[in-house]
């Protein structure tokens, strides 16, 4: 059948009627139709955006403070600092898109680096806020991480960890959160940049800056090496919070010669007299950190910078007993599912501490100690029957036991 007149195939308008009429296999649509329709995609899409973003549990910073509060113990000043961070960052996303065009002022994102010695709580940190936040989180250790083309890991396997905890989801791990631990290793070895280029650690510096100024990373879905045939996706960095951690070994004598320097050239008053020797990290400034060996691009995108304390005894048993999942809750729970109700006397808690100080072990060491003078209890009392039992551990039960455990031997001199 011959076809008279050719009109929009979606409003009816007659050719004549139209500025443009295209035409498809079975029909036709007009310029007006066109922009209508890529009204209705645009809207969709972004209602799209919203729900993902509605996914997230944004909170106030003093409510994020008190969430982190149920699980690490003291660093109030790192808690403080990462929670207003948080909430910028999670503002600074869910910033509606057209609303960022109109404004023209685009909030910058505020990616986050810890210093703190090693096992004070670093990852833990960054662990919980990503569970509070129920975003994809990975963790990525900086040591392993070359230029590309040497033996290693690219810095784009970063990205593939993230999209494998997102479920492949890569609106998900698009806002996600990555944790770069020891990121102290990959500084400088000398504080001069001019003479000679320090391969191994400024190249990857430089490699993860495009991480951290957000960009279209094409990222290798099994991680490892660049596979020609493999289908890469592309994920934007954007909106990824990157916390970094770094226990920076002998930076307290950096910060130390720097807050020297500020006393003889400028003002001597009384506050900058006293020192607190013991904690250095608490003056830790940006320009400590590119001293050390870190380039200042990199120092620029990792805005927010904060310090965690080293853990004393009084820390050290708080972690023990109080968090959310402290372990001896965890094991209470493990005794629990075989009717033993197990506690503990003040004095076995502070043994336990004090091994942990004096094997130098820290909080990780705790888990050991405390898995070490259990196993014994772990072992036998499941099959002592049905019947509900105590078991309580006293300062003589955790020693005899801890004395006997292979932990014992691996003082460290
Ligand atoms: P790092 O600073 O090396 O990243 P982690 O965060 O991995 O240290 O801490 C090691 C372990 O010690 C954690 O699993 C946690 O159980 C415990 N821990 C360390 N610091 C704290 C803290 N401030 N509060 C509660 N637990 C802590």
């Amino acid at each position: 059948m011959a076809k008279e007149v050719d009109r929009c195939s979606f409003c009816g308008r007659l050719k004549s009627e139209t500025n443009v009429l295209i035409a498809g296999l079975e029909g036709h649509i007009c310029d007006l139709c066109v922009e209508q329709a890529q009204t209705i995609v645009r809207e969709e899409m972004s209602s799209k955006h919203e729900l993902q973003l509605g996914d997230i549990k944004l909170l106030k910073p003093i409510e994020i403070k008190k969430y982190l509060d149920q699980y690490v113990i003291g660093q109030e000043d790192a808690k403080r600092v990462l929670s207003v961070a948080v909430y910028n960052h999670y503002k600074r996303i869910t910033q509606a898109p057209s609303k960022k065009d109109e404004e023209e002022i685009e909030i910058e994102k505020s990616n986050i680096i810890i210093v703190g010695e090693t096992g004070t709580g670093k990852t833990l940190l960054a662990r919980t806020i990503a569970r509070m936040l129920h975003v994809p989180f990975c963790i990525a250790d900086a040591t392993v991480l070359t230029e590309a083309g040497y033996v290693g890991e690219d810095v784009e396997s970063i990205l593939s960890r993230l999209l494998q905890a997102a479920d492949y989801n890569v609106l998900a791990a698009e806002k996600g959160i990555i944790f770069i631990d020891e990121i102290d290793k990959i500084a400088r070895k000398s504080d001069n940049p001019s003479i000679t280029r320090d391969v191994s650690g400024e190249g990857v510096q430089q490699a993860l800056l495009k991480l951290l100024e957000g960009a279209d990373v094409n990222v290798p879905p099994q991680g490892g090496r660049k596979h020609p045939e493999q289908k890469m996706i592309q994920v934007n960095t954007r909106d990824i919070l990157f916390i970094a951690g770094g226990a920076f070994n002998s930076i307290d004598k950096i910060i130390g010669s720097r807050l020297q320097t500020n006393i003889i050239g400028y003002s001597f008053d009384k506050e900058k007299e006293q020192i607190d020797k013991e904690n250095m990290l608490q003056y830790i400034a940006p320009g400590d950190l590119k001293t050390f060996g870190l380039i200042p691009e990199i120092v620029g995108r990792l805005p927010v910078l904060t310090h965690l304390n080293p853990l004393d005894k009084a820390a050290l048993k708080r972690i023990l007993i109080e968090p959310k999942n402290a372990l001896t809750k965890q094991f209470a729970k493990l005794f629990a599912m075989d009717n033993i109700n197990l506690s503990f006397e003040e004095d076995a808690l502070e043994y336990m501490v004090e091994k942990s100080v004096e094997f130098k072990l820290g909080a990780r060491g705790l888990r050991s100690i405390l898995e070490s003078i259990l196993t014994d209890a772990m072992f036998e009392l499941p099959s002592n029957g049905e019947d509900t039992s105590e078991l309580r551990i006293t300062l003589e039960y955790a020693q005899s036991k801890f004395k006997n455990s292979n932990i014992s031997r691996l003082r460290v001199a």
